[in-house]
């Protein structure tokens, strides 16, 4: 890390005095050199005219303001023929002539300036203590130099959106030293043109598909080999899919009603049927029965003592007509068992499935499986969906979840989300999006062949496989009964040189993607207002 010197040059000045007023802090400093240049002549002289102050912003100390109090001298000129009589020195290497500001100071609001913009820069600025009004930023941002890259041997060349829909400008990109070389206002062929014109040297030119470019490209760079970029092609193939789907909309729906439809019973099938018998566990089950034996041997007790059957209900509490229940039955009277409703059984993993959709009432219910001959009562029902829901109460959080889950149904994908799922390997894809594919392509086995073709084409571009295996994907898709894909073939059959380059080089426009992301930050950073000027300063900056 280089030291920052308290004094701006410490050679060519020195301190006289600290003080601080205002918070702000003022360093009174004097020039050391004995002479100065003529800015005219260029001619030493040591005769002084006059002294005066000059006020110069620097660099602050621990976030508070420092202001230079630089006493400064003026000369005669001694050269005859020299038009100026008296000049002021200047001190190159701490301010410039006429600011107001030193020169690192401002090398650091620039910087500021070039990571974050006008607005943000101006706040983080201010609190660092060196207050600078946005407009003054952006022209710092301005007036630095661009870096002057030399032409590059193989350039990536994409557009991007000054304004999505309107207005386009080109980024190039020097694809072997990853940096942005320049950025055109516009994606006229004539501009790109014009540009490879003034840079002689590019070998390879990497673009996406558009006609513009290649356009460009051959005339501005005749001999440069024009590779189409992988990336676009297979942005290409998705929009051809997605057109072909879009086509074939009314299939979607449907499948998606049917995954929906699975989904349920397959979560419904997984619920075990609610036991009718009780809601207790079983060892409060049994120590009931224990209480219930005790009190039927005390009445039987009392009983045999010739103690009167309202004075055993007096003193042990319990109702007469079970005072009556014991004595006459002859051991003790075991609870009766409630069966699982034989008749509702058959129909409870259809009360299931209605249940994981979400219907709790018990009389639709009953109207329900009434309609598919269920014969017994409604109360058996109520009593079902009663203790359904009671054991939902008891649910671990992952119950919960999957309850949850199974209930959110499969939403209906749009088509480029099917084009998507349709190019993707299945084993990538969740189990409901490769169920439904599944259930697209059974449906309209259009949608298969058309995958297959869409995703040989994928492999080959992907594996970069051998030109005549383009040659034979073509002359498939060109015969197939996809018009989609048909269009798609002819386009490349038109780009077709800078394809089969596609599949010989591995240079792709994959950075420049990276680079465009960039491009949109530092343009959205300025809330989208930026100049050209502006966006191309902070693009091709090099920190
Ligand atoms: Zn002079």
């Amino acid at each position: 890390m280089n030291e920052t010197p308290i004094l701006a040059d410490p050679k060519a000045l020195t301190l006289e005095k600290i003080t601080s007023l205002d918070g702000l802090i003022i360093l009174v400093v004097k020039t050391t050199q004995q002479k100065a240049l003529c800015p005219s002549c260029h001619q030493p002289s040591s005769r002084i005219h006059s002294h005066y102050q000059r006020q110069v912003a620097d660099l602050p100390w621990q976030g508070t303001r420092v202001r230079m109090q630089l006493l400064t001298r003026k000369f005669f000129c001694l050269e005859v023929n020299c038009p100026q009589r008296i000049f002021c020195e200047r001190i190159g290497s701490v301010v410039a002539a006429y600011a107001r500001q030193t020169i690192r100071l401002n090398d650091s609001l620039r910087l500021i300036g070039m990571m974050l913009g006008g607005q943000a820069g101006t706040f983080l600025a201010k609190r660092l203590g060196m207050p600078i009004s946005g407009d003054t930023l952006l022209r710092r941002i301005r007036q630095s130099l661009l870096p002057d890259n030399p032409t590059p041997r193989v350039l990536g060349v994409d557009d991007w959106a000054f304004q999505k829909g309107h207005r386009y400008g080109t980024l190039l990109v020097d694809l072997e030293r990853h940096r942005p070389v320049d950025l055109l206002p516009d994606r006229e062929s004539s501009t790109l043109a014009n540009w490879l014109r003034q840079h002689p040297g590019v070998e390879i030119i990497s673009r996406d598909r558009a006609l513009f470019y290649a356009e460009a490209a051959r005339e501005g760079a005749p001999d440069a080999v024009q590779v189409a970029d992988r990336w676009h092609l297979l942005k290409n193939l998705g929009e051809a899919v997605e057109r072909f789907v879009t086509r074939n909309q009314s299939i979607l729906a449907p499948s998606a009603a049917k995954v929906t439809q699975c989904q349920l019973i397959e979560y419904a099938n997984k619920l075990e049927p609610v036991s009718m018998l009780s809601s207790r566990n079983p060892s409060e089950v049994a120590q009931r029965r224990e209480q219930r034996y005790a009190r039927y041997c005390e009445v039987k007790k009392l009983y045999t003592q010739g103690v009167l059957q309202r004075d055993i209900a007096r003193a042990t509490g319990i109702s007469e007509p079970t005072i009556r229940k014991y004595i006459r039955a002859e051991n003790f009277p075991e609870r009766a068992k409630v069966q699982l409703g034989s008749k509702l059984e058959p129909y409870i993993p259809y009360l299931h499935q209605r249940w994981v959709e979400g219907c709790e009432n018990a009389t639709q219910l009953w109207h329900e499986v009434k309609a598919k001959g269920y014969s017994g009562k409604i109360k058996m029902v109520e009593r079902y969906v009663r203790r359904l829901r009671k054991q939902r109460k008891n649910f671990t959080l992952q119950q919960q979840r999957q309850f949850l889950q199974a209930q959110a149904t499969f939403k209906l994908p749009n088509a480029r989300r099917v084009a998507r799922w349709l190019l993707k390997p299945s084993e990538q894809l969740k189990l409901e999006q490769q169920t439904f594919i599944k259930y697209v392509c059974d449906e309209c086995p259009e949608f298969r062949t058309l995958q297959n073709l869409a995703l040989s084409f994928q492999e080959l571009i992907q594996q970069r496989q051998q030109a005549d295996t383009l040659d034979e994907w073509l002359a498939q898709a060109l015969g197939s009964q996809f018009l989609e894909m048909k269009n798609f073939a002819l386009g490349i059959q038109q780009d077709y040189l800078a394809v089969a380059a596609a599949l010989k080089y591995e240079w792709s426009n994959g950075q420049v993607e990276g680079q465009i992301n960039k491009l949109k930050l530092i343009k959205r950073q300025m809330y989208g207002r930026a100049k050209l000027d502006l966006l191309k300063a902070r693009m091709l900056h090099v920190f």
